[in-house]
């Protein structure tokens, strides 16, 4: 590829990289409602989540409680048995005391299942009320989802299209020029600048004549002197029919066709 050819290609190659921005940037904007949407209804979902994981916890420990009441109490009943088989005073009144300790202690586990059981229905109201919230928050979401789908599938390809297109420029084009239009675009926004009228279109400086004689000659690649960026003669970008527009079609190409 000579010289000439190696600019357009530059030139090609930026203003595809402007169109995938303008892209990327509708990428994020349509379907910011929906996913701000979203982000609520996940959100509800996670205390909903949160809220069912403790009430778990709590079934289980209420399960737990019951376990041990079934056992003390089982207890009792054998003591209850053996109570009355022992004819010994103090043996008797010794069994006795126990009883009432364990009789205590089923009790306090009584109590334990009563506010366990609270806790249980407080937990259950608190998922019933917050369940509609988020049916109501998903299906706003989805519905708003609904609206950018399309838009946004065309715009994903939109993108796919000026990728490849990107792609195929880089490929043809040397290494180091590449990396060198990266340096800059990296600094500046963009790698090239078009010349027109003997003015850099990047940083409005003028150039000079016999500089900008070898840029329309498509001798040189050189940097504006002002902003660095590669200068391109502006009639390499009339004079020829871009072949970036035979992938990328007119729509929404004239938007982004001037070099930021
Ligand atoms: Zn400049």
């Amino acid at each position: 590829m000579n010289m000439r050819e190696q600019l357009q290609k530059l030139a090609e190659l930026s203003q595809i990289e402007a169109q995938i921005k303008l892209i990327e940037g509708e990428l994020e904007r349509v379907p910011a409602d929906a996913q701000k949407a979203q982000d609520g209804a996940d959100n509800i979902k996670g205390e909903l989540d949160g809220l069912e994981r403790t009430h778990l916890d709590a079934e289980s420990e209420r399960r737990r409680l019951e376990g041990d009441l079934q056992m003390e109490r089982g207890n009792l009943r054998k003591w209850q048995a053996r109570l009355d088989n022992i004819r010994d005073e103090r043996e008797h009144s010794a069994l006795l005391s126990e009883m009432g300790t364990q009789k205590r202690g089923i009790r306090a586990l009584e109590n334990k299942i009563l506010d366990a059981m609270e806790n249980l229905e407080a937990l259950a109201g608190d998922i019933a009320k917050l369940r509609p919230d988020y049916e109501k928050a998903l299906e706003e979401a989805q519905g708003l989802w609904g609206e950018v789908d399309g838009e946004l599938s065309d715009l994903r390809s939109e993108k796919n299209v000026r990728v490849e297109a990107r792609d195929a420029r880089i490929e043809l084009l040397a290494p180091a020029v590449v990396a060198r239009y990266r340096r800059i675009a990296e600094r500046r926004q963009t790698g090239v600048t078009i010349i027109k009228d003997e003015t850099c279109q990047s940083c409005f400086r003028s150039i000079p004549p016999q500089l900008v004689l070898q840029v329309y000659r498509g001798e040189i690649m050189e940097g504006c002197p002002s902003c660095q960026r590669i200068m391109i003669h502006e009639s390499f970008i009339e004079a020829d029919e871009t072949p970036a527009q035979e992938s990328i079609e007119d729509e929404g190409a004239n938007a982004a066709a001037a070099p930021a």
